[in-house]
């Protein structure tokens, strides 16, 4: 959500402009470029996405010193006058904002009878800079951090200083160095295509880059030394098709394998038998796609537990009274690992005494730092809005862990998790067999493109998969979809069966087919269409038959059908697949 870049180089406009077409995924509704020149900071923004500013900038003199943004809106309409960066009244500021600002009301009326550009936030901190300016750009920036509340990264250009700003609480950024020159930004797979060295810029702390380095501060102006590591060096490529979405869903029996090694080469579980023997409840905690990998993880570990395996939305989490104490542990899931919701949650946990564990796909995130423990899900580099690859990579990790646990509780045999690593060898070769039946998911999804709602249905461990196959359509295809236990749907949903209406049902359960084929003949008697996704038939339903695997590894093949199922309707009526209206990935603000 929103992505922020600096650069002081050669060619920092054009490096600029560059990271923000890598960054768009994290915001795009509009962007903007500060460039210093001798005696100003000149502002380019527009709405729309970074094309447009590209064509906005053709022809622009270059700079070596830049900041640019790429925006998804909180405060304020999409539109031009909205979009960063923002200079002060005098032009000596030009400012870029990821998060909220949460006090900016108060801050305005401080600011007393002068006129703002915009609606956002943001624009308030170009201001407080020229405001409480008294000489010094570093130690006025450590005045308006003090007076700051909510979530921020915040970049700034001052006038005739060859030099970036910084400030970081809550919302990410990362700073590097390379031979060629220094960056910041919001996101370490981005900066690792210019710096060869990065460092996480702690949280709650001011940055100042120049030609001479990195300087980092605490807000009450104490130095801290910044804790340079080398970064993976990722490429970011769309697929043949020019899109990443499908690209990532053909990347899951490759992604599924390094999920497991990467459990294995991790050391596992990691906890001690007294510490795993201490929990009395387990929760899940995420949002989205990584909320339905723990209720999906959870329905599937539940028989191997004894203890209470809960699965919770982290924005209710964080404010719900769960009861947290020492018998407590989390595991804390977000792809980006810079969810805010998921990190506020993380620390709730830690606060009261839990023990926290997050599983991320990025172990230099604010997530993996507010934990205790990290797993890393190993999905490589996910561009698309819509998660898939991450998702499956979660449920890998997620039901490594969980067994494991199971065994340091003696409730779990090492037979059985032993043969639970084997089986899930045979993961990514059952998922390969449902891909090269996306041909079948794509006629299919001709018919569902033409739906006016579509229900996902399925019983215990294919509830979660109904979940998350519902979220993927309703997010890239604006068909207004809803997920259901298969049972449930008779007690008033069935009000709403009609011919223009689908049913998809999941079911991977032998012992509960019966069940399942009663709910489909409900619905197909009511005038619906009744799709499965199965490894047998239905006689209501058309099929899309799936490999028969071992019941606690079948969600990682069985939401595969349901993925692409999003992705051919999305593309049938035409959207944006990697881009859906609204959304963004990595969502920094709560
Ligand atoms: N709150 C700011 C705005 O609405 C920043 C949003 C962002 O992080 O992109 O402009």
């Amino acid at each position: 959500m929103c992505g922020i870049f600096g650069a002081i180089c050669d060619g920092a406009v054009s490096n600029t402009l560059k990271a923000l077409k890598l960054l768009e995924y994290r915001g795009y509704d509009s962007a903007g470029i500060a460039a210093l020149r001798n005696d100003k900071i000149d502002v380019y923004k527009t709405e729309g996405r970074i094309a447009a500013l590209q064509e906005l900038m053709r022809g622009v003199p270059e700079s070596d010193v830049a900041i640019g943004h790429t925006r998804w809106a909180t405060h304020g309409s999409v539109c031009t006058a909205n979009a960063h960066p923002f200079l002060s009244p005098d032009k000596k500021f030009a400012v870029v904002h990821n998060g909220i600002i949460e006090n900016h009301l108060q801050l305005k009326r401080e600011l007393g009878n002068v006129r703002f550009t915009s609606q956002t936030d943001s624009e308030t901190v170009a201001y407080l800079l020229e405001k409480y300016f008294d000489g010094d750009v570093m130690r006025t920036l450590l005045t308006v951090a003090r007076k700051l509340q909510g979530s921020f990264a915040i970049a700034v250009l001052a006038l005739c200083e060859r030099k970036i700003y910084a400030l970081r609480s809550k919302s990410p950024l990362v700073v590097g160095t390379s031979a060629d020159g220094v960056f910041l930004c919001s996101d370490v797979r981005c900066i690792s295509r210019w710096a060869s060295r990065v460092a996480v810029c702690p949280d709650g702390s001011a940055v100042e880059i120049s030609a001479d380095g990195v300087r980092i501060f605490d807000f009450s102006g104490a130095p801290i030394q910044p804790d340079f590591f080398v970064p993976e060096r990722a490429e970011q490529a769309a697929g043949a098709n020019g899109d990443f979405m499908l690209k990532e869903i053909f990347e899951i029996p490759h992604r599924l394998r390094l999920a497991k090694q990467g459990y294995v080469n991790g050391g596992g579980l990691r906890l001690s038998v007294a510490e795993a023997r201490r929990f009395r409840r387990v929760y899940l905690i995420g949002c989205g796609t990584a909320h339905n990998s723990g209720l999906q993880a959870a329905s599937s570990a539940r028989r191997l537990l004894d203890v209470d395996l809960l699965p919770v939305v982290a924005s209710e989490f964080i404010y719900g009274d769960y009861p947290v104490g020492a018998d407590a542990l989390a595991f804390l899931i977000s792809q980006s690992g810079e969810t805010a919701d998921t990190v506020r949650a993380a620390e709730r946990v830690a606060s009261l005494g839990g023990v926290t564990y997050a599983v991320t796909n990025t172990s230099e995130s604010s997530l993996a730092f507010a934990c205790k423990y990290t797993a890393n899900i190993c999905a490589g580099g996910e561009y698309a809005v819509a998660s898939t690859k991450a998702y499956n990579c979660q449920l890998m990790t997620l039901a490594l862990l969980l067994s494991e646990l199971g065994v340091l509780r003696g409730s779990v045999t090492a037979q059985s998790h032993a043969e639970l690593l084997r089986n899930s060898d045979a993961v990514p070769d059952a998922v390969a067999q449902v891909l090269d039946k996306s041909a079948d998911v794509a006629r299919l999804a001709e018919e569902v493109a033409r739906c006016k709602a579509v229900f996902f249905i399925g019983r215990t461990t294919d509830y979660p998969t109904a979940c998350e196959g519902s979220l993927k359509l309703k997010e890239i295809s604006y068909i207004h979809s809803e997920a259901y236990p298969a049972g449930e749907l008779k007690h008033g949903t069935l009000a709403l069966m009609e011919s223009d209406v689908c049913v998809v049902a999941v079911s991977t359960d032998p012992a509960l087919k019966g069940k399942t084929a009663s709910s489909v003949t409900e619905v197909t008697a009511r005038g619906a269409r009744a799709l499965s996704v199965a490894p047998y038939t239905f006689p209501d339903a058309t099929p899309l038959v799936i490999p028969q695997t071992d019941p606690f590894v079948a969600a990682m093949v069985s939401v595969v059908p349901l993925q692409l199922l999003a992705y051919y309707t999305a593309k049938r009526l035409g959207r944006d697949v990697d881009k859906p209206r609204h959304l963004a990935k990595s969502v920094t603000v709560e």
